[in-house]
């Protein structure tokens, strides 16, 4: 552990950003680019980014740490999966190429660990010994923190979007019935559509029509957060983590979620009796950035 600033880098379908952050998870200075195509000219952009920061922070950062879109070896560095939209990403050794791009230690994670590693550093979920994150973004991501430390399984551990067991609708990764089928943004917005609402209104809309009472809008959104609420469940049954961080884009819509979510944790309490605490996330649109500066820390 150190004093020093860390840097932290989100590496996004759009866009790169990177942040120099202080050890009490203040922002120092940000640079954000788009992203390029390829994995070389990504870590290329993502070296500069941290260079732009450090320099317009004017300090000095002790190591990097990377969220990275994509399935990432936790040990090796190098992306083993990631959607059609990152050409030339998958096999990239982001560890090593951005340590020597930077001169800096590097490590590296998916980007929804490092959301949790932020809100369990500096977040929602400060000081807690065990945590779940979820992210519900245009698909649904998970994460698990436990005894104060990242769980990464073989790298993949906690991607709970693709739980089975919440219906026959197909998934993004070609199955059925997976949690993400509920409970993504892009989900929310296929179903307003099919329950007769209307198609091509964006999760942001759909969250400002419930609110005027659209009972359709409503119902799709509780739907997700009954459905979350399942998979809060089989988490506290499998791993007795008696908190989760829910983040992501969709998470902003938390007052239209979070009663179906806890209504479906009070019908079927977990047998263990521990009280399950589902939280929003606080850190926000940072939360990614912030969370990768973290886990340099700990280097
Ligand atoms: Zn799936």
């Amino acid at each position: 552990m150190t004093d020093e600033p860390t840097a932290g880098v989100d590496i996004g379908g759009t866009k790169i950003r990177a942040a120099v952050v202080t050890s009490g998870g203040e922002v120092l200075a940000s640079a954000t680019a788009p992203t390029p195509s390829g994995g070389q000219a990504m870590l290329d952009v993502a070296a500069e980014l941290v260079g732009r920061a450090t320099a317009s922070a004017g300090v000095r950062v002790a190591a990097v740490g990377v969220g990275a879109a994509g399935v990432v070896d936790p040990w090796t560095g190098e992306v083993l999966a990631a959607s059609d939209s990152f050409a030339g990403w998958v096999g990239t050794d982001v560890r090593t190429g951005l340590a020597v791009r930077t001169g800096l230690p590097v490590v590296v994670a998916n980007d929804v660990d490092s959301f949790l590693v932020g809100e369990a550093t500096w977040g929602a979920v400060r000081g807690v010994g065990s945590a779940a994150g979820i992210a519900l973004g245009t698909g649904v991501g998970g994460a698990l923190w436990l005894d104060g430390a990242l769980y990464r399984g073989a790298g993949a551990a906690g991607e709970i979007g693709h739980m089975p067991g919440f219906g026959e609708a197909r998934c993004t990764c070609g199955q059925r019935g997976h949690l993400e089928t509920l409970a993504s943004g892009r989900s929310v917005e296929r179903r307003y559509a099919e329950l007769g609402g209307a198609a091509g209104v964006g999760a942001t809309e759909i969250e400002s029509r419930a609110r005027t009472g659209d009972p359709t809008a409503i119902r799709v959104l509780a739907d997700a957060g009954h459905a979350v609420g399942s998979a809060v469940l089989v988490l506290a049954a499998l791993l007795d983590v008696g908190h989760v961080v829910v983040g992501g884009g969709l998470a902003r819509a938390w007052d239209l979620l979070e009663p179906a979510l806890l209504d479906r944790l009070s019908d079927e309490p977990p047998v263990s009796g521990h009280v399950i605490e589902v939280r929003p996330a606080v850190l926000g649109g940072d939360a990614t950035v912030v969370g990768a500066a973290a886990l340099a820390r700990r280097l």
